[in-house]
């Protein structure tokens, strides 16, 4: 059985040991995993990478395409689970693309890993556009799911499906982060939140950018409006820590 992952270089599977910088664990020390292929393809995604391949004429802001064969590679679920143990860290961050796409691998990974490593905790980033099957879902403790607004350029119809996004809202292991870019989405989002029964302090709004400027400029005009909804402000850790690199 073997999951498809995004690579930091040709050849170098996307899993490495950081702090998480987004969301309810922020700060938090895990391990990542960053599995390739995304069932949506929004305009601003910071991991095109993984799905924005040669031939693929999806419109993305940066408008280049990714050579899938770098880009992409497999690898089998027993060394991924070697691979991830051996960081030896307690929490597993599993993000993408979607991840949710490859769940037959996904439950061999962490049917393997759960002897390895007994007090595992498994988060997993989604779009929330899909369900894991049962045997997926009783490894994750918490879901971070990201419900795609307007401005991610994917039709509603295929982003932001209710019969999903009300699933989510009813389990209490899900949060919600909103990424948001003009006051405008926050609205979008209040709406979604309203409309669905999503509980205010599970959402997050997460300021779109990928340079630190823009993301605290964005997190000014953030601040009001979570206090009038009573939603939770995001930052992007390691895009200051880091930058937008692969691997951090
Ligand atoms: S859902 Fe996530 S990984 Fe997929 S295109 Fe959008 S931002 Fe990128």
């Amino acid at each position: 059985m073997t999951l498809v992952l995004a690579t930091t270089l040709p050849g170098e599977a996307e899993i490495f040991a950081s702090v998480q910088g987004e969301g309810p664990s922020a700060g938090v020390p895990c391990t990542f995993m960053r599995l390739s292929r995304c069932n949506l393809a929004c305009v601003w995604c910071d991991t095109a990478y993984t799905w924005h391949f040669d031939g693929d004429d999806h419109p993305h802001r940066g408008g280049e395409t990714f050579a899938r064969i770098p880009n992409q590679m497999r690898m089998e679920a027993a060394e991924v689970a070697n691979l991830v143990a051996s960081l030896g860290q307690q929490r597993l961050v599993i993000t993408g693309g979607e991840p949710l796409l490859q769940a037959p691998a996904l439950i061999r990974v962490l049917d393997l890993l759960r002897s390895r490593l007994p007090g595992l905790f498994v988060e997993v980033e989604s779009n929330g556009t899909t369900r894991a099957p049962p045997p997926l879902d009783a490894h994750i403790e918490q879901y971070n799911i990201s419900p795609k607004l307007s401005h991610s350029g994917n039709p509603a119809q295929l982003a932001l499906i209710p019969e999903r996004l009300r699933f989510y809202a009813a389990d209490p292991r899900a949060w919600f982060k909103f990424v948001v870019a003009t006051p405008g989405d926050v609205a979008e989002a209040a709406a979604l939140v309203r409309q669905h029964d999503i509980p205010p302090d599970r959402v997050f709004l997460m300021p779109e950018g990928t340079d630190s400027a823009t993301l605290r400029q964005r997190e000014e005009w953030l601040v009001p409006l979570c206090l009038q909804h009573g939603f939770r402000l995001s930052d992007r850790l390691h895009i200051h820590l880091f930058g937008d690199e692969r691997g951090t």
